[in-house]
């Protein structure tokens, strides 16, 4: 099999290949290469910064539908195991899918109460 689009992270060393990187990119990331275990908490850090920035008044507005993706979700971004192994999805989800499902999620953006 040939490898395309193969890079060497700068942090950890591994070969990694760039085109199964699908990270959201809110703010400018590293420009040396770093593959999506050592690029994650850099874009952990910056999802936390936006989502602490939203408030329910401001959830539906906030610009992070644009980030939404098909796909599976991203563990630490997307959601969570909880301690008691349940499946948690974060506010950052819940944000790109841009309504209140009025469930009563954990994380809810949009200030639902059940
Ligand atoms: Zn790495």
């Amino acid at each position: 099999m040939q490898v395309l689009n193969s890079k060497i992270c700068s942090v950890c060393g591994h070969a990694f290949d760039v085109s199964r990187l699908d990270l959201p990119q809110l703010q400018p990331l590293p420009t040396d290469p770093h593959c999506s275990d050592c690029l994650k908490p850099i874009v952990k850090a910056q999802i936390e910064v936006f989502c602490a920035a939203v408030t329910p008044q401001t959830a539906l507005s906030c610009g992070a539908r644009r980030y939404a993706r098909k796909g599976p979700l991203i563990e630490e971004l997307d959601y969570y195991l909880d301690p008691d192994g349940k499946f948690v999805l974060t506010s950052w989800y819940l944000l790109k899918r841009g309504h209140c499902c009025q469930n009563g999620c954990r994380h809810c953006p949009y200030g639902f109460r059940p």
